[in-house]
């Protein structure tokens, strides 16, 4: 059984002492949605759909973290969703609108995903696409980037569902997704119908980018609390009122009938309340993280031989950095910058090297080397200038340790 000790605390703080730079991984919880989220756990144990006062009490406080989120994006309250984390809004968003096209009547839906999507889109369109769906993977160009033209020709009169997410987790580029929207208005327009949706994995966005909904014109957006200096465990999908989705899962009528179970009430006040910080922030914190993200970047390009940038600074989230080392396999390099207090990765910390390559650096045309030595640095808050003068200084030598072993074991 899991008991509170005070070590644990102590664990925490040392947590804290190292230098964090896998932000894209994860975000800590900030002191104030713990806080928050804390406080609600112990006033809010009632289910929100019970009628007698506790429950009424949850239901407020459950309603008033949903219009919280939607006041972020712009949008509605009822068009807001809570969910589990980014992976079931993005599965509830492609399968659910493919789900209620078929029963719809579309016999064959179409499916449209970037190359670089994260795992929880990908793979529930492959899962579709043994069912009989049609899917299509979107190329992107060496900075990551979908082209806005192929998009055109690719949609066809099925096509009920394009997926382009807001901004990489592996290399940080920012999606055209306004431009992608009009792109898709129009489709619709010339197809006389309600499809394609327009789904955006907005997940490594909402720290640094603009999540209203009807600038960027999206139907379905996933958000994570992960991601954002909130609990664990819960997220949200912006549903655009008149979207025809069904469930993913079956049971009560929580959650306006699309997402059975009894809603946990805190996770969505601490989510809310952490998303709400972390979107009165971003414009600073943008600024902030994109000078210490730079200057790791230069140093590094300059100063050690056999690396190469991954993906397009000028077009990527301001945390994010992605380089590529020669003769250096990822997986190696983050171990012993682990040993060192340096906490990073190198690439989804939902695929480990043992799924092969990265399909992202892959995407952009890289070679096996390249792929196979590419490391995500991802800064956050709690990023300082010392931080990466402290990088700078430590990872040189390991560089050079490690391709010397590399020579050794070759000989
Ligand atoms: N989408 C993106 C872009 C992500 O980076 C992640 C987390 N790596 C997810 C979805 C999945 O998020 P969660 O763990 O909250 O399900």
């Amino acid at each position: 059984m899991y008991e509170v000790e005070k070590s644990n605390e102590k664990g925490y703080d040392a947590l804290m002492q190292k230098i964090y730079l896998d932000h894209a991984a994860s975000t800590p919880i900030s002191a104030e949605a713990l806080r928050v989220t804390a406080d609600a756990m112990k006033k809010f144990g009632a289910n929100p759909s019970a009628i007698h006062r506790d429950g009424r009490e949850a239901r407020t406080a459950l309603e008033t973290a949903r219009r919280d989120v939607a006041g972020v994006l712009a949008a509605h309250a009822d068009e807001i969703v809570f969910t589990s984390g980014a992976t079931e809004a993005n599965n509830m968003a492609i399968s659910g609108v493919v789900q209620a096209a078929g029963v719809g009547g579309i016999k064959k839906p179409h499916i449209i995903v970037s190359a670089i999507e994260h795992p929880s889109v990908l793979e529930v369109a492959r899962q579709l696409e043994r069912y009989g769906m049609r899917v299509d993977l979107l190329p992107v160009d060496e900075g990551g980037m979908v082209d806005v033209r192929l998009l055109r020709k690719s949609i066809t009169k099925d096509t009920v569902i394009v997926s382009v997410m807001y901004a990489n987790n592996e290399i940080g580029t920012i999606e055209p997704v306004a431009a992608i929207a009009k792109e898709i208005r129009r489709a619709r327009k010339m197809n006389a119908s309600a499809y394609p949706y327009f789904h955006t994995d907005a997940s490594q966005a909402a720290n640094y980018l603009d999540l209203n909904v009807l600038r960027l014109g999206v139907d379905l957006m996933t958000l994570s609390s992960t991601k954002t200096y909130g609990p664990r465990g819960v997220g949200a999908l912006y549903i655009k009122r008149g979207t025809k989705i069904s469930p993913l899962l079956h049971g009560g009528r929580h959650e306006s009938g699309r997402r059975p179970g009894t809603e946990s009430t805190a996770l969505a006040i601490g989510f809310a309340n952490a998303l709400l910080a972390a979107q009165k922030l971003r414009v600073k914190e943008a600024k902030r993280v994109a000078i210490l993200r730079d200057l790791l970047a230069s140093k590094i390009l300059k100063t050690i031989p056999g690396t190469s940038l991954n993906g397009s600074l000028a077009q990527s989230l301001p945390n994010m950095l992605n380089i590529s080392f020669d003769g250096i396999e990822s997986d190696a390099l983050v171990l012993y910058l682990d040993a060192q207090g340096i906490e990073l990765s190198g690439q989804s910390a939902c695929k480990s090297s043992e799924d092969g390559p990265s399909h992202v650096i892959m995407a952009i045309g890289k070679g096996a080397g390249e792929t196979a030595g590419a490391i995500r640095f991802s800064l956050g808050r709690s990023t300082t200038r010392e931080d990466i003068t402290r990088v700078l200084k430590e990872l040189p030598p390991l560089v050079v340790q490690l391709r010397g072993m590399r020579v050794a074991g070759d000989q």
